[in-house]
């Protein structure tokens, strides 16, 4: 760690209370949880424990703030400075931010400030510069009507989020839901509530009107249930778990019919070709898929189909340097590549994956081990099975830990089948030099992104969505995130000349 860093870090003061109409409040009920530090296992914040009660408050702020038109009806310009200003104080925390984020959620800090922190305040600059660019519509009609059809905020927009990009999810649904007009009420993931909480501090120091973001942290099936069935909130944007995102569907069609969106969890296959890039090349892209970010990672690259002639010498590829580059450590160093896990929990679960691996007749070539035990933290040696087969439960079930599957195949039906033989449908990387392969392949992948010769998000703008039980009713990113949160009106003004 840098020595500025390290007295960033010694300087931290959390923000711990709820932010609801313009200021930090805690729960009504009083009560509060503890919120540790997964590197060490030891408390790191009393953080205010909402319950139904404050996201009804935070819903009334919200509400209000949206009627009263301060932010819904301000023009489109006015709202991008706004925003651009809260960008550019994202930015200009960037060291606060990111020792925040690594302190309580385990992500490695050089990972943190290089990525996190400023794709935070680039998503929400790039919505805010894309607002003032975008025109309605008006129909053909003859001369006698004139028909417009314009986009307005839907109103009140829920967001409940995870705990792998605390940050970074917050902005992919504040960005566009903000930038067209809307009143957001967002619940972070418990684990996981400090840098959102000083996010919207900073969104209130850039101008952003009061009740027009709040944010109440607490426990998913209190707080996040409350944003589900609450009856005042119009659109409800949920990251997080197939299972729980499930749930969502149920509470919107037992309450108001709100409008849902899900992004949801994966079991992205990266297929190597015969004819694939040299091994060398590819290598780091493919670790970097399946070990960034712990593995904690929707779209992590989980299964490895690899062709039978590449598999002996890309698997010795990744096995070396999965053990002698991919350094798990304490993640407020510079070189640590792999953090905790972000509870013993989850800790827990991976390592029953881990088991079930070995059971089903995988072969264990890296990792597959608790390390580190004496920092009290939640580490694990990032694991490689070679051998397996797609029917294996490592194959077929969303692991989110550093789990790389290892499946070989022989034709190119094979790969294809293989790689859309799960729920999931979210993200896949395909290896091959050939052009017309790739064209094949990439139409034949069922997922809302398909990388060529890299693991690839896309960026900004691009959509971010999911395929089968990855997703339901919009993305995340680009302007295409901007249908969600809005409401579609024809307004039809009849030109004929009232008879006398
Ligand atoms: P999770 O589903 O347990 O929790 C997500 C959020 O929902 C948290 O804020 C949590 O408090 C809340 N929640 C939990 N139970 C709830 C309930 N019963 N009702 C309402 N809300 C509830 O997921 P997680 O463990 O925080 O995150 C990991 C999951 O998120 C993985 O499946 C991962 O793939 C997925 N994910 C998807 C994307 C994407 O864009 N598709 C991105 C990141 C993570």
């Amino acid at each position: 760690m840098t020595r500025s860093l390290a007295s960033v870090a010694d300087g931290l003061r959390f923000r711990t209370s709820a932010w609801i109409d313009g200021e930090f409040v805690p729960a009504t009920s009083g009560r509060t949880y503890t919120s540790e530090n997964p590197a060490t296992g030891r408390p790191l914040a009393e953080i205010a424990e909402g319950g139904a009660e404050d996201v009804d408050r935070a819903v009334r702020a919200a509400r209000r703030a949206f009627d009263d038109g301060a932010w819904s009806n301000a023009s489109p310009s006015e709202r991008k400075r706004t925003l651009i200003r809260f960008a550019d104080l994202i930015d200009a925390h960037r060291d606060e931010l990111a020792a925040t984020e690594t302190l309580d959620a385990g992500k490695p800090i050089a990972d943190v400030r290089a990525l996190d922190i400023p794709d935070t305040a680039a998503t929400i600059r790039w919505h805010a510069e894309a607002i003032d660019k975008l025109y309605d519509q008006v129909a053909p009609t003859g001369p006698s009507a004139v028909a417009m059809i314009v986009r307005e905020p839907a109103g009140v927009v829920g967001a409940v989020i995870p705990w792998n990009y605390p940050a970074q999810m917050a902005a992919w649904k504040l960005g566009p839901a903000l930038a067209t007009g809307n009143s957001v009420v967002i619940k972070p993931a418990a684990q996981t509530a400090l840098s959102l909480l000083r996010i919207a501090e900073l969104a209130g120091e850039a101008g952003l009107p009061a009740g027009v973001l709040n944010v109440v942290p607490g426990p998913g099936d209190v707080v996040g249930v409350a944003i589900a069935r609450h009856p005042d909130i119009d659109v409800v944007a949920f990251t997080g778990s197939t299972e729980v995102g499930r749930s969502f569907l149920h509470h919107s069609a037992d309450t108001n019919l709100k409008r849902v969106v899900l992004e949801l969890g994966g079991k992205s296959p990266q297929v190597v070709m015969a004819d694939a890039p040299p091994l060398d090349a590819i290598a780091p892209k493919i670790l970097d898929a399946i070990f960034w970010n712990m593995g904690e990672n929707c779209s992590a690259g989980s299964r490895l189909i690899v062709h039978r002639s590449r598999r002996k010498e890309l698997v010795e590829r990744l096995v070396a340097a999965a053990t002698q580059e991919w350094l798990v450590g304490d993640p407020m160093e510079d070189e640590t590549r792999i953090g905790p896990m972000i509870t013993r929990g989850h800790l827990e679960r991976v390592l029953g994956y881990i088991e079930a691996g070995r059971r089903d007749g995988a072969r264990l070539v890296a990792g597959g081990r608790r390390v580190l035990e004496d920092s009290g933290g939640h580490f694990l040696a990032p694991t490689i099975f070679d051998d397996a087969t797609n029917d294996m439960r490592i194959a077929q079930e969303e692991i989110f830990g550093p789990v790389l599957t290892v499946i070989p195949f022989d034709t190119e039906a094979e790969a294809v089948a293989i790689a859309n033989d799960t729920p999931y449908g979210l993200a896949a990387s395909l290896y091959t030099e050939n052009l017309r392969t790739a064209h094949r392949m990439a139409r034949a992948l069922r997922a809302g992104t398909v990388g060529v010769n890299a693991y690839s998000e896309g960026d900004l703008s691009t959509p971010f969505g999911g395929y089968k039980q990855s997703g339901f009713g919009g993305h995340d990113k680009s302007v295409h995130a901007h249908d969600q949160y809005t409401e579609l009106k024809t307004i039809w003004i009849d030109m004929t000349e009232a008879e006398a």
